[in-house]
């Protein structure tokens, strides 16, 4: 078990546990740091840091995730120590949130289309108010009966070369940077290798360059220790990172989604001197002057 976990996500995007069960959880899991990172919202933190004031030996770091797309792939962006009282970044999360609930509804049509029934209103009942995606859809088909559980619905019909899909438009990975930047957040990116792109088709980056290319953009970490990783895949990610000067990060990405085998909050994690080391980026003058 690890003390630390900086991918969280609530029932304010596409978790199943509200911001107080979530806390609850991780300090019965014996954590003692964590991030709150839901898609694209911030409503989640205020409930989660006034949880986390009965629980003195745990810090909450507030966070956000962005979902940004380059060709050929997406990049999800995570935001720590977001100040979520900024208006501007708020204004930005409402017009996310609109993009979402108009793609939600044209996926329902094409899975309408294909036969499966699953309404709308279902779907929305199902967010419960949170920042609509995709594992509200597939939940809605598990329900119905169209699938046995939620990464089914994936990789049938929701995945990005599946019959449903549908793309949205996103920000740019550099807008994101910028975006938390300004608002005073450290950029970091989410799961690396879930943006690996064919590095055989002509103008589209590998990996490697597209971390190089955000770390000039402002990135200042990215994940390396995260969900099911391999320990092969832990050590390329590491290696990228110490070579680029980009703190590791990592968490379990739970959502409490009923997906067999989902790592649980604190099964994976980085260790503590990666707070330590974001906390100071955050806290130094040339930080405070690029944010301001
Ligand atoms: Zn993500
Ligand atoms: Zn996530």
């Amino acid at each position: 078990m690890f003390e630390v976990d900086l991918h969280l996500h609530t029932t304010y995007s596409d978790g199943t546990l509200d911001p107080a069960e979530l806390v609850d959880l991780c300090v019965s899991r014996g954590l003692s740091v964590i991030a709150i990172s839901d898609h694209d919202s911030t409503e989640g933190l205020p409930e989660a840091l006034a949880a986390a004031r009965s629980h003195p030996h745990l810090t909450v770091i507030p966070a956000i995730e962005l979902s940004t797309d380059i060709p050929g792939a997406e990049i999800h962006i995570l935001g720590y120590y977001v100040d979520y009282e900024d208006q501007a970044l708020q204004k930005v999360l409402r017009e996310f949130r609109q993009g979402r609930e108009e793609r939600g509804q044209r996926m329902v049509e094409k899975l309408n289309a294909l036969g499966l029934n699953i309404s709308w209103d279902r779907v929305r009942e199902i967010s419960d108010g949170g920042a609509i995606g995709r594992p509200h859809i597939a939940q809605a088909l598990v329900e119905a009966g169209h699938v046995e559980f939620p990464k089914e619905a994936f990789d049938r019909y929701l995945g990005r070369n599946g019959p449903a899909y549908v793309g949205r438009n996103k920000l740019t990975p550099l807008d994101a940077i910028n975006l938390l930047i300004g608002n005073g957040a450290l950029p970091v990116m989410a799961h690396p290798t879930y943006s690996e792109t064919k590095s055989d088709r002509s103008g589209v980056p590998t990996l490697r360059q597209t971390i190089t290319d955000l770390k000039r953009g402002g990135l200042v970490g990215m994940e390396v220790f995260y969900g099911d990783y391999t320990p092969d895949q832990v050590s390329y990610l590491h290696g990228i990172a110490t070579e680029l000067d980009l703190v590791p990060c990592g968490g379990s990405d739970y959502h409490a989604s009923g997906n067999p085998g989902e790592p649980q909050p604190g099964t994976v994690g980085p260790p503590m001197s990666t707070v330590e080391q974001l906390a100071k980026i955050k806290r130094s003058p040339a930080y405070r002057s690029a944010s301001s």
